[in-house]
């Protein structure tokens, strides 16, 4: 089965490209220099090959040849220097990039790649995390969020909150548009997150009207107002709670009789789940009512034959609980951390990088980094779940790691017609890049 055309790097990347061509440049009344597209698709190239000398070696290129890669593949038609690269993001409203997260999740829907990530019937899980991506106590800039330390000192930061659809079973997961954590969001962090999370709520409800989430996140999120509004806008939700931050739920479960249910796994691992319904988040009388659900986990150790249990979890829901759903409903509260190690170490290794040697600018640029590098993993993860070309050369090459490297070699020294015969040569070893005369 080949890749469907609309998922494949060209037109992923030509919705990008559609997209900048139609916004308006906010520099325009001033004299410009690159177009806006060229700016920020040199930006994504840069995160998308994870290579901070990317545009010095194409511009050499150009110099050469008097074409180069980015144009080619990219679709760029100047490639700029790294000082303009930066200035213009810097200036770019990061809203631009929100239609694109939707525009390739809907392609997926259309591909039918969307449909196998249905935990329940016509549900999808969703994680939500905050993250912080940069922090300092020497680069700062508008957007910062300041901690002043009891010391004076102040650390400069920036946080997120982001969401992805995952599924317990699959690897890659499918972000979406994260949200900044401003600094004039709330007082506590805790208030930050919380309010962040109910702003990208808000427009992932506006931009996926018909789509149903079982939303999961740790205790922080388990609170009275944040699920109500969960049900409000017609999902479901499957949190963590904390006996710290669960006293009276936490004080009654003591008390109570729950419902149990065994299983062994083929590795011999025997996992014991409870659950009981209907109990009462707080103390308050006319307290929200919620289904909870516990796990542990029992593992024999073989030579002195001791059982040692692990407490795994207690996860708060307002979706039913029964003997058959319940080793099913834990894996898709254990799958949150799917977004910790999927999304934000790979962008944590790769943006740290980038951070590094592209500075952090005076408005946007941060999170407009940020937010490429997401949409390169995004693009990177639906070539893994779909694109024959991509698989075959990414286990060609065995690591990640090599295989990036074997791709900049090839993309910084040869000139290729298109993404996919960059991916020819990685794989079968072939020579299909063009030299055409050099122009000098
Ligand atoms: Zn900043």
């Amino acid at each position: 089965m080949s890749i469907k055309k609309h998922l494949n790097f060209d037109s992923l990347r030509q919705a990008f490209s559609d997209l900048l061509y139609q916004t308006d440049d906010p520099r325009q009344k001033t004299k410009v220099g690159y177009k806006l597209h060229d700016v920020v698709m040199s930006g994504f190239a840069c995160m998308f090959l994870q290579c901070p000398s990317l545009l010095e070696f194409q511009r050499r290129m150009s110099g050469w040849f008097g074409r180069n890669n980015l144009q080619t593949q990219f679709r760029i038609t100047d490639t700029p220097e790294n000082t303009a690269m930066r200035d213009c993001l810097d200036q770019v409203d990061s809203q631009l990039f929100s239609p694109l997260f939707k525009n390739y999740l809907t392609r997926l829907q259309r591909g039918n790649q969307l449909k196998q990530y249905q935990f329940l019937p016509g549900m999808y899980l969703l994680p939500m995390d905050g993250t912080e991506y940069f922090s300092s106590k020497k680069l700062s800039c508008d957007c910062c969020l300041q901690i002043p330390s009891r010391t004076g000192v102040v650390t400069y930061s920036h946080k997120v909150v982001q969401a992805a659809i995952v599924h317990p079973s699959i690897k890659q997961v499918i972000p979406l548009m994260p949200e900044a954590i401003c600094n004039t969001d709330g007082t506590g962090k805790q208030d930050c997150e919380i309010n962040g999370a109910k702003r990208l709520m808000q427009r992932v409800q506006k931009d996926h009207p018909r789509m149903t989430f079982i939303r999961t996140g740790d205790s922080l999120y388990a609170h009275t107002p944040f699920i109500k509004e969960t049900l409000e806008q017609g999902d479901h939700y499957l949190f963590a709670i904390q006996p710290g931050d669960h006293k009276t739920l936490t004080k009654a479960l003591k008390s109570v009789v729950f419902s149990e249910h065994r299983e062994v796994d083929d590795k011999d691992r025997k996992f014991t789940y409870e659950w009981i319904e209907q109990q009462s988040l707080t103390a308050d009388s006319e307290s929200i009512k919620v289904n909870v659900l516990r796990c542990r986990l029992t593992t024999i150790d073989k030579k002195t034959q001791e059982s040692k249990t692990t407490f795994i979890g207690t996860w708060i829901t307002d979706l039913p609980i029964n003997e058959e759903n319940i080793a099913h409903l834990v894996s898709g509260a254990r799958a949150r951390w799917r977004i910790e190690n999927e999304c934000f170490n790979t962008l944590k290794n790769q943006g740290y990088e980038i951070e590094h040697n592209f500075g952090h600018g005076k408005k946007n640029l941060s999170f407009n980094f940020y937010i490429l590098t997401l949409l390169a993993f995004f693009t990177q993860q639906i070539a893994d779940l779909c694109d024959e070309s991509y698989q075959a050369a990414r286990k060609k090459m065995g690591t990640l790691k090599s295989f990036w490297q074997d791709v900049r070699a090839l993309f910084n020294r040869f000139l290729y017609e298109s993404w996919y015969k960059l991916l020819e040569d990685v794989t079968y070893n072939t020579h299909t890049y063009i030299m055409p005369e050099p122009t000098g």
